[in-house]
C-alpha cells in the first residue's frame, strides 16, 4: 500500500493529480480495495457516484481520495466536492475514462468515485429508545442481500444493522452499490453470536427472531412496547438454535404456494415495515 492508504503516517494530500496510467501506484491501491483484506488494512472503501459522495460528505464521512473523470472537470458540483476533499486533507485525482473503468470494473463507470474511511459502531454504542427498530443478521453471506437490507432499513426508519458472526462485508463494492447510499446513513455493528447474546440481555430490547418454524404469526406481535431487534437467519441454514431460543419471540411469515421460504432481504423488508407500522400507528395516536 502507498502512503495515501495507510491508516497513519504521511499522506499525499491536497493537490489534483492527473492520472492516465493503469500502473500508477495510487490507482493500484484503489483497485486493491475490491479485496476485503486490503479494505481492512487501509480501513477504507469505495463509493461510486457524485450523489453518493455528496451525501457521504454531508453526513460527515471522512474522504481520503476523490477520483473523477476528465469529462467531469469544471462541473460545479464536482469542483465543490473536490474543494471539500482538499479541505479535509484528501487527495483529488483527475483520471482518464479508461482508468475509471478499471477502478470500478465497469464499462460505463460513474464520473465520480470517493474513497472513504470505514465506520463501525460498537454494540454498546447502540442504546435504542422505545421507538427504534434494529435488524440483526446472522451470518449474512450475499452482498446483494446485505446491501438491500441496509437500504430497506434506512427506508423503513430503522436505526442500525447488527452483523452477527461471519458476515459478508458491508463495505464491499457490491454491497455499497446495493445500498444505494444508505450505507452512509445506517450505523453498522459487527459482533460474534456470544457478544450479541450478552448485549441482548442488557439492551432492554425485544428480540423478534424470524424462523420458518416460528410459533407465532408475525402480524400478531406488538412491536411498540420496547425497542425491537428483528433477528434474521442465514440464507442457507436459517437461524441456529442458540439465537432462536434466546429470542423473546420467534415468528413466521405465513406463506402460500410452493416456495420453502422468502429471500432474506424480502423477509427483512416485510418484518421492518410491519414493526415500523406499529410505531407509526403509535405516533398517529399521540
Ligand atoms: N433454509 C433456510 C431455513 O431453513 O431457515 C431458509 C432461510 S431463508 C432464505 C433466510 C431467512 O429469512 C430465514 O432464516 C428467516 O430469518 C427469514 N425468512 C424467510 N422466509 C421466512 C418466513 N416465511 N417466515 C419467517 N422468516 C422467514
Amino acid at each position: 500500500m502507498t502512503d495515501d492508504f495507510q491508516k497513519s503516517g504521511p499522506r499525499r494530500v491536497g493537490h489534483v493529480k492527473e492520472v492516465t496510467s493503469l500502473s500508477n501506484p495510487i490507482i493500484k491501491d484503489i483497485k486493491a480495495l475490491t479485496n476485503k483484506r486490503d479494505r481492512e488494512e487501509s480501513g477504507t472503501f469505495m463509493a461510486e457516484g457524485l450523489k453518493l459522495v455528496i451525501d457521504a460528505l454531508e453526513l460527515g464521512w471522512e474522504i481520503r481520495t476523490l477520483v473523477y473523470a476528465k469529462a467531469a472537470k469544471g462541473k460545479a458540483l464536482v469542483e465543490q466536492v473536490a474543494a471539500k476533499t482538499v479541505a479535509h486533507g484528501g487527495l483529488v485525482l483527475e483520471v482518464s475514462e479508461k482508468v475509471l473503468s478499471s477502478v470500478t470494473r465497469r464499462d460505463n463507470p460513474q464520473m465520480v468515485v470517493g474513497i472513504f474511511e470505514q465506520r463501525w459502531k460498537k454494540l454498546d454504542d447502540l442504546r435504542p429508545g422505545r421507538d427504534e427498530t434494529l435488524v440483526a443478521l446472522d451470518r449474512v453471506r450475499d452482498p446483494g442481500n446485505l446491501g438491500t437490507i441496509i437500504r430497506t432499513a434506512d427506508a423503513a426508519g430503522a436505526t442500525g444493522v447488527i452483523l452477527v458472526g461471519e458476515c459478508t462485508d458491508p463495505f464491499s463494492l457490491e454491497t455499497v452499490r446495493a445500498t444505494m447510499g444508505s450505507v452512509f446513513a445506517v450505523p453498522v455493528v459487527k459482533c460474534s453470536a456470544e457478544e450479541f447474546l450478552s448485549w441482548q440481555k442488557r439492551s432492554g430490547t425485544q428480540v423478534v427472531a424470524t424462523h420458518l418454524a416460528g410459533a407465532v404469526d408475525y402480524r400478531t406481535v406488538d412491536y411498540s412496547k420496547k425497542p425491537v431487534v428483528l433477528l434474521m437467519g442465514n440464507e442457507q441454514s436459517g437461524l441456529p438454535d442458540n439465537l432462536a431460543k434466546a429470542a423473546d419471540r420467534t415468528v413466521r411469515i405465513p406463506q402460500q404456494g410452493r416456495a420453502d421460504s422468502l429471500n432474506l432481504a424480502v423477509a427483512s423488508a416485510v418484518m421492518l415495515f410491519e414493526a415500523r407500522r406499529h410505531l407509526l400507528t403509535l405516533d398517529d395516536k399521540k
